[in-house]
């Protein structure tokens, strides 16, 4: 039978945009150039004026829509979103297995003074040595001299935020101009990771780079709220709740209303979605300067309805249920890399495999009733035999 899940289509695939083809991966050099041409003769710009905000203290005044490069294929893409003035771009140097910073270092190239910068260490660097290591590589990985914005992974509580050895690398990097600000990322107790970084008191950490959507709780909203007052600056991620799209919702595409709800918030400065091709470039950037109005209220109502039996939000509450200690909520970011509208299988592979073997869904093997609960009412056995026979 045909489980709900697969009836999920990519992020925007029912999008006839019209502009350019979606599958811009594909597309050969000749191509891409005959398509930009025509795309510049036959239409009205579809670009917006940009939008910007004051990233916190950093005092960076970045594109409301900033460019999250993770998904990317193809440099021109990123080239053209700063022709157009997005002047943000998120990439690390995990994604692609150290390819997208690769591909970001191509689109930027020529155009670096217009814009800024912000990557990731490897998510398993702790030490000082491995922290300054990442961070050489990613400079002559992206072909330039400085990082504006470095980041911790993938922080899932406050312990690496007090880390002697972690801000030893970066204040080192910083000495020597090859990184500007500091920052973390988070899609797990955000707020414990929020508020670490407001109430420590050297206040080292410059932004957060921090899940944040239509469905995240109001315990979310204030700790970006506090941390945000206290000149932490904030960029959201995951704002499309994963870019599941639903044949259910018709011609409606909850993509914009979902971007549009996160930057309603005065506390955010940008969202960075992930941009595969033009397609999606077109629609995302659209939203700056949009209002966030009752119908997209109405639109995110039926998302939400459409994604209820198979969206998890990565809060862990199941996870004491379970005995054997699987990390239910990284299994699941993991399978909504390949499920979702990221369809990145080497990506659902790389999360899943970073967790140690007995954390994974490995562990559910000879289990023989799953006791873990899920306060949404997701079936996590149904999602721990999926990740374990396509991701492992
Ligand atoms: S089936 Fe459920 S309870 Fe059993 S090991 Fe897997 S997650 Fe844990
Ligand atoms: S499966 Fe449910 S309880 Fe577990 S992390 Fe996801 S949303 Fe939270």
């Amino acid at each position: 039978m045909e489980s709900a899940e697969k009836k999920v289509m990519n992020r925007r695939t029912f999008i006839k945009a019209g502009m350019v083809g979606t599958a811009t991966a594909l597309i050969a050099p000749p191509v891409l150039a005959n398509t930009l041409q025509q795309m510049a003769a036959s239409e009205p710009s579809p670009f917006p004026k940009p939008v910007y905000r004051i990233l916190g203290r950093t005092g960076l005044k970045i594109t409301v829509v900033s460019f999250g490069a993770m998904l990317t294929p193809e440099p021109e893409v990123i080239r053209v979103a700063i022709e157009h003035g997005v002047n943000y771009i998120d990439t690390a140097r995990k994604y692609m297995g150290g390819k997208n910073e690769e591909i970001v270092g191509k689109g930027v190239k020529g155009m670096r003074e217009k814009l800024f910068i912000a990557t990731k260490t490897l998510p398993e660097s702790k030490t000082k040595a491995e922290i300054i290591r990442d961070v050489e590589t990613s400079l002559k990985t992206l072909g330039t001299d400085h990082i504006d914005v470095i980041q911790l992974h993938n922080l899932t509580g406050k312990e690496r935020i007090f880390n002697a050895e972690t801000r030893e690398a970066f204040v080192q990097l910083k000495k020597q101009g090859k990184v500007r600000f500091c920052g973390v990322t988070t899609h797990k107790n955000e707020v414990e990771v929020l508020n670490a970084l407001v109430d420590d008191p050297d206040r080292f950490f410059d932004t957060c780079l921090v899940k944040y959507n239509f469905k995240s709780g109001k315990e979310v909203s204030s700790a970006i709220d506090r941390a945000a007052s206290a000149g932490i600056g904030i960029i959201a991620m995951k704002a499309m709740v994963g870019g599941y799209d639903t044949s259910g919702l018709g011609n409606i595409t909850p993509y914009q209303a979902a971007l549009k709800w996160v930057l309603q918030n005065p506390s955010v400065t940008a969202s960075i979605p992930g941009m595969k091709d033009f397609s999606q470039l077109r629609e995302d950037i659209a939203v700056m300067g949009m209002p966030f109005t009752y119908a997209d209220l109405r639109r995110l109502d039926r998302y939400a309805e459409a994604i209820a039996p198979f969206y998890c939000s990565f809060c862990g509450s199941c996870e004491a249920g379970c005995l054997r200690g699987v990390e239910i909520s990284t299994v699941n970011r993991a399978l909504m890399y390949a499920e979702g509208g990221y369809r990145d299988i080497t990506l659902a592979r790389a999360t899943y495999t970073e967790l140690p073997q007995q954390a994974t869904a490995a562990a559910c093997v000879d289990c023989e009733v799953c006791v873990a609960r899920c306060v949404n009412g997701l079936d996590i056995a149904a999602k721990m035999d999926r990740a374990r026979t396509g991701l492992a």
